[in-house]
C-alpha cells in the first residue's frame, strides 16, 4: 500500500475530490456539481480527447490551476454511452448530504460505477444484445475457472476448461468486458492481452480469486445451503472465478444484485460446438465484413421486442445436442402456425423490455415511466397467457409464467401517475389519492393561485392602490408590487423587498407566512414523492423472481412467434430427428442467398437434395468457381443448425441424426491478399478440425491446399480427405478445385463424387447451380475468366495453353496414383558385384574358378 498523500495544500473541495478519487485509479469520476458533472486532472484531460469538449483550468489548488472538463448532468448518458464504447469506466459521484448541513464541500459518494460489461441503463445497451462479464480464473494445472453474467438478464454461469480452449469460450461468451486476478502469471496475461481482442479488461485484486470466497458467494447468492441441485458443486475454479464476478458486479451496481436467480453450468458436450471459425464462415450474427445483415440472425429475428430478439440469438448460438428442447419448441412453433401467432405478435407489439427492467427494479435504479411501461407490459402478458392457455406442451409451461405476480399490477396502477415525470426529483409521479399527506401537500400548491387572487383583492381594498399586484418569482419569492406614483398609500406593514425603477416590491407578514408554507409545502410533496417512490420499490422486491419467470415467457413467445411466422412466410419445413447418425434434405435451400436473389429478382434459388449417413459420409464436390458449391455446403449447416435450435428448416422434408459439432474450414476470398499467412491459419484451422471432429460432426472444407503451390496443396488436400474419411469418420463436404481429387471416391468407399451442373452456351457458361452426381467433367476456369471480363487476347491465349497441356497429358499416360498407400523404407537394388557375389556357391568351385571368380569380382567394383 501507498502513503497516503498529504492533501492539505488542496481546497476543501478538491481535498474531498482526491480522496474518492482515490478509490478509483483506473476509472473515470465524474464529479457532481450542480448541474454538472465535472472531471478534473487526468481524467479531464482523458475525457476531453475522448468526448471532444472543452478542457479548463479554473481557479487555484494547491498552488496550481485545477484542469477540469465537464458534462451537463440532464444529458450525460450520451457521453457515458460514448465513453463505454471507447472501453473506459464512469464512477458516478452524487451529492448525498444536505447543502449546509456540514461546514466545507456537500458530502457526495460514488453511488455506482458504469462499466462496459456491468450496464444496465437501457439507453446505454444494445436493444438487441447483452453487455456480458465475464472472469477468468487461472487454477492449478492449467485449469481454468469461468464465470459470466449479464446484470439485467440476471442469469450466473458457471464452467471450466483447460487452457488451450480459452479462446474459443471468449468467442462463444462474447464478453463486453473481461475480469481477471492480478496475480495471474505473466504469460497468462500476455495471453488474456491477445485473445481479449477489444473487449476492455479489469484487474481485480488476488484475493477476490477464492475457492472458499466464491462458494460462500454463490451460496448466499442462491440463498441455498447447497450448489449441488445446479450440478455446481464440484467446480473450484469456476467458483472462484465467480467469486470476483459478483464482487465487481456489486461494487459497480452499489448493492447486491437480488435478481441473479439463475444459475447454470456450461458443460463441454451439451451443447452443439460452433467454433470461432464457424460462426464467422457461416455468417451467423455478422457477416463475413462484420455488419450485422444479411445474416441468418437478421433474417431469422422478426421479434416484436428486444426481448425476444436476444432470446432467439441465444438459441441460434447454443445448440443444445439433446434433442428433448427443440422437440418441444418445433412442436409449439406447429401449433402457433395455425394462426394463433399472428394474435400473439399483436398483443406483443411494443411490450417494454420486461428483463430490464426487472433487473432495475432489483437494483433499485428503475425510472417512473419504466414502471408505467412495466404495467402495461403486465396487462398484455395476462392477455397473452388467456391465448395461449390449454395449449399442450412448452406453450402450457408459458401461460402459468405469464401470468402477472398478484397484486403486482394494481399497486403500479394505484401508485403511478399514468404519465409520471421522467425523475422522481422532479416530482409529479405517484398518483393523486395514493396517500392522503402528499394530497394535502399538493392541494397547498394548488390553492396557490386562489389565495394569491384573494389577497391582492383584499389588499387593493384595505390600501386604495389599484394597480397594486401579488406576484412570485423564484429569486425572490411571494411580493407585492406597488408602482411609483402610490408609494405614499402603503399601508405600515409592508416591508420592502426589492427596488425597481417604477416599482417598489414589499412583503407583509400574512404573506410571507403564506409564503413558507407554500414552499415547503413543494419541498415536502417533492421528499414525500421520494419516500413513496422507495416504497413502492421495496414492494416490487417480492416480485422480482415472478417478474424475471415472466420476462422470459415472454421472450420466448416473442422466439417462437418469429420463428413461426419465418416458417410461413419463407415456406421452411418441420425437421425430423432421428437416432441413427445421418442428414438427409430434401430440396433444401440456403436461406439468406434465397432471401437476397428474391430481394433482387436475379431468379430463383436452385433447392438441392443432401444425402449423408453410415454408408456415405463424405462428398467431394467439384465444378467452376461460381457455380455454387459454397452456398450448397453452407445451406447443409444452417439446415442442421436451424433444426437444433428448434426452428422449421428451408426444404422440402429433414431428417437428421445426432451432431456434435460443426466445423468449418472456408477461406476467404480476401484472405489471398496474404497468401504466406493466410496458409499457415488455414493450416491451423484444418488441424483443428482433425484434431477435434468425430463421427458426429458436420465439417465442411472449402478449397483446402488453395494457399500453396499446386502440388503441395493437393497432397495436403489429399491426405486431410483420407483422415477425414478414414479416420475421423465425419460427415463431410469437401469442395475441392483439385481434379485430382475426384479419384478419392474410388479407394475410399464412404466417400462420392458431386459436382455443381454447369453448361456451356455458346462461348459463355451457364451455372445450373445443381448438385449432381459424379465428378465435374472439365475446368471452366477460362469460360468464368471470360465472363469477368479478362480481354480476349488472354482468353484466346489461354484456351490454346489448355488444349496444348491436355495433349500432354493424354500423351504421358502415366499417372500418379494419390492415394495410394505410400511405399514402405526404400531398400536399393543390389549392386552388380553384389549380385554376382550372390550367385556364387563357394563348395561347387574348384581352387581355379574361385581364382578366377575373384578376378572377376575385383573388376566389377
Ligand atoms: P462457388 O463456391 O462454387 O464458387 P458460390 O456458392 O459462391 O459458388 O455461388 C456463387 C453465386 O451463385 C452465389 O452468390 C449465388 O448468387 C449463386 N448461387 C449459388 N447457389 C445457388 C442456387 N442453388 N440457386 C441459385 N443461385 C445460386
Amino acid at each position: 500500500m501507498s502513503a497516503v498523500p498529504d492533501l492539505s495544500a488542496h481546497t476543501p473541495m478538491m481535498q474531498q475530490y482526491l480522496a474518492l478519487k482515490a478509490g478509483y485509479p483506473e476509472t473515470l469520476v465524474f464529479y457532481r456539481m450542480g448541474d454538472f458533472y465535472e472531471l478534473f486532472y487526468d481524467d479531464a484531460e482523458k475525457a476531453a480527447r475522448l468526448l471532444d469538449i472543452t478542457l479548463t483550468r479554473r481557479g487555484m489548488s494547491a498552488g496550481e490551476p485545477v484542469v477540469m472538463a465537464g458534462v451537463p448532468f440532464h444529458s450525460v448518458e450520451g457521453y457515458l454511452a460514448r465513453l463505454i464504447r471507447c472501453g473506459e469506466s464512469v464512477a458516478i459521484c452524487e451529492q448525498v448530504g444536505e447543502v449546509g448541513a456540514t461546514k466545507g464541500p456537500v458530502e457526495r459518494k460514488v453511488i455506482r460505477v458504469v462499466t462496459p460489461g456491468t450496464l444496465t441503463d437501457s439507453e446505454l445497451l444494445h436493444e438487441k444484445s447483452e453487455a456480458v462479464l465475464l472472469a477468468v480464473h487461472q487454477g492449478p494445472r492449467h485449469r481454468l475457472g469461468l464465470a459470466w453474467l449479464s446484470v439485467t438478464q440476471g442469469a450466473l454461469h458457471l464452467a471450466e476448461c483447460d487452457g488451450d480452449e480459452l479462446a474459443d469460450w471468449i468467442v462463444r461468451v462474447a464478453p463486453s468486458e473481461l475480469l481477471h486476478s492480478a496475480d495471474v502469471t505473466p504469460a497468462f496475461r500476455d495471453r488474456l492481452q491477445l485473445l481479449r481482442g477489444s473487449t476492455p479488461l479489469a484487474q481485480r485484486p488476488g484475493f477476490q480469486f477464492d475457492t472458499g470466497l466464491g462458494q460462500r458467494k454463490l451460496l448466499e447468492q442462491m440463498r441455498s445451503a447447497s450448489l449441488a441441485a445446479w450440478g455446481a458443486d464440484e467446480l473450484p475454479c469456476a467458483h472462484a472465478a465467480a467469486g470476483a464476478l459478483l464482487a465487481y458486479a456489486e461494487h459497480t451496481q452499489g448493492r447486491a444484485l437480488s435478481h441473479v436467480q439463475q444459475l447454470q453450468v456450461v458443460r463441454d458436450g451439451e451443447r452443439i460446438e460452433l467454433p470461432p471459425a464457424t460462426r464467422r464462415n457461416l455468417e451467423l450474427v455478422q457477416t463475413l465484413r462484420g455488419e450485422d445483415s444479411p445474416t441468418l440472425f437478421s433474417l431469422l429475428d422478426t421479434c416484436m421486442t428486444g426481448m425476444g430478439s436476444r432470446m432467439l440469438k441465444s438459441w441460434l448460438l447454443e445448440p443444445l445436442r439433446d434433442r428433448s428442447v427443440p422437440t418441444q419448441r418445433l412442436e409449439a412453433i406447429g401449433g402457433l402456425r395455425e394462426g394463433l401467432f399472428q394474435k400473439l405478435r399483436n398483443e406483443l407489439k411494443g411490450v417494454s423490455d420486461v428483463e430490464r427492467i426487472t433487473a432495475r427494479i432489483a437494483l433499485r435504479q428503475v425510472r417512473p415511466r419504466e414502471l408505467v411501461g412495466l404495467r402495461w407490459a403486465l396487462a398484455k402478458a395476462q392477455q397473452l397467457s388467456m391465448l395461449v392457455e390449454g395449449l399442450p406442451g412448452l406453450l402450457a409451461t408459458t401461460a402459468r409464467d405469464l401470468q402477472p405476480p398478484p397484486g403486482c399490477a394494481e399497486r403500479l396502477i394505484h401508485t403511478l401517475r399514468e404519465d409520471p415525470s421522467a425523475l422522481v426529483r422532479d416530482g409529479g409521479v405517484i398518483a393523486t389519492g395514493h396517500d392522503a399527506e402528499l394530497d394535502e401537500l399538493r392541494a397547498i400548491q394548488d390553492n396557490c393561485d386562489g389565495f394569491l387572487l384573494e389577497l391582492e383583492a383584499r389588499e387593493r381594498a384595505r390600501s386604495g392602490i389599484g394597480n397594486l399586484r401579488v406576484q412570485y418569482n423564484k429569486v425572490h419569492g411571494f411580493y407585492i408590487e406597488v408602482s411609483q406614483g402610490q408609494l405614499e398609500k402603503v399601508p405600515d406593514d409592508y416591508k420592502r423587498r426589492q427596488t425597481l425603477k417604477n416599482a417598489e416590491r414589499f412583503i407583509t407578514p400574512e404573506l410571507k407566512a403564506f409564503e413558507d408554507k407554500a414552499l415547503s409545502a413543494q419541498e415536502r410533496a417533492l421528499a414525500r414523492e421520494k419516500w413513496l417512490y422507495e416504497q413502492l420499490l421495496d414492494a416490487l422486491q417480492e416480485h422480482v423472481p415472478a417478474l424475471a419467470r415472466l420476462a422470459r415467457a415472454l421472450a420466448g413467445t416473442d422466439a417462437l412467434c418469429a420463428l413461426a411466422e419465418r416458417s410461413l412466410t419463407l415456406d421452411w419445413c418441420r425437421p425430423q430427428f432421428m437416432k441413427e447418425p445421418g442428414i438427409e434434405i430434401t430440396q433444401g435451400r440456403h436461406p439468406v442467398v434465397e432471401a437476397r436473389l428474391a430481394e433482387t429478382s436475379a431468379g430463383a434459388f436452385i433447392p438441392n437434395d443432401t444425402r449423408l449417413g453410415p454408408k456415405q459420409r463424405m462428398q467431394v464436390i467439384t465444378g467452376p468457381n461460381m457455380g455454387g458449391k459454397s452456398t450448397y455446403m453452407r445451406q447443409v449447416a444452417l439446415i442442421c443448425l436451424l433444426a437444433a435450435m428448434g426452428s422449421y428448416v428451408p426444404a422440402q422434408a429433414c431428417r437428421l441424426g445426432p451432431l456434435d459439432a460443426i466445423h468449418t474450414r472456408i477461406g476467404a476470398a480476401d484472405d489471398l491478399a496474404n497468401a504466406q499467412s493466410t496458409f499457415m491459419l488455414e493450416m491451423t484451422e484444418a488441424a483443428q478440425i482433425l484434431h477435434s471432429a468425430t463421427a458426429q460432426s458436420l465439417v465442411l472444407m472449402d478449397e483446402i491446399g488453395r494457399g500453396t503451390s499446386t502440388f503441395d496443396g493437393l497432397a495436403l488436400a489429399s491426405g486431410i480427405a483420407a483422415h477425414l474419411h478414414d479416420r475421423t469418420q465425419a460427415f463431410t463436404l469437401f469442395a475441392t478445385h483439385y481434379f485430382e481429387l475426384t479419384e478419392f471416391p474410388a479407394k475410399h468407399h464412404c466417400a462420392v463424387n458431386v459436382h455443381v451442373g454447369a453448361t456451356e452456351s455458346g462461348a459463355d457458361i451457364v451455372f445450373l447451380h445443381e448438385i449432381q452426381p459424379g465428378p465435374a467433367s472439365r475446368s471452366y476456369g477460362i469460360q468464368v475468366a471470360r465472363l469477368a471480363g479478362m480481354p480476349t487476347g488472354v482468353v484466346n491465349h489461354a484456351r490454346h495453353a489448355l488444349a496444348a497441356l491436355e495433349k500432354h497429358q493424354e500423351q504421358s499416360r502415366e499417372q500418379v496414383d494419390l492415394f495410394a498407400p505410400p511405399p514402405a523404407a526404400d531398400v536399393p537394388a543390389p549392386s552388380k558385384a553384389e549380385a554376382a557375389l550372390a550367385a556364387l556357391d563357394p563348395d561347387a568351385l574348384s581352387p581355379r574358378d574361385a581364382l578366377d571368380a575373384l578376378y572377376q569380382l575385383k573388376k566389377l567394383v
